[in-house]
């Protein structure tokens, strides 16, 4: 399975600059696609749209896992 770009994409092209395994492509301005063929779900696409257009095999858009820390009390 790979991740997958949706009809939410703007064609900004942010995430075929930093996919490591260049499997992002598309015109500037027009919907972009990845090769499930070279994507490794690595997951960082997904982190830098700023169009949340791109979900993960399950459907799932990029959910930070950062847990904030609180910091009452101290
Ligand atoms: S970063 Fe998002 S909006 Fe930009 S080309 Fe990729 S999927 Fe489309
Ligand atoms: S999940 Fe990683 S390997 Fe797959 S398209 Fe996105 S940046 Fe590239």
């Amino acid at each position: 399975m790979a991740y997958r770009i949706t009809g939410a994409c703007l064609g900004c092209g942010g995430c075929k600059v930093v996919c490591p395994a260049e499997a992002i492509s598309g015109l500037p301005e027009q919907m972009h696609v990845i090769d499930p063929g070279r994507c490794f779900e690595c997951g960082v696409c997904a982190r830098s749209c700023p169009h949340k257009a791109i979900v993960d095999s399950a459907g799932q858009p990029y959910v930070s896992k950062i847990i904030r820390q609180d910091v009452r009390g101290r």
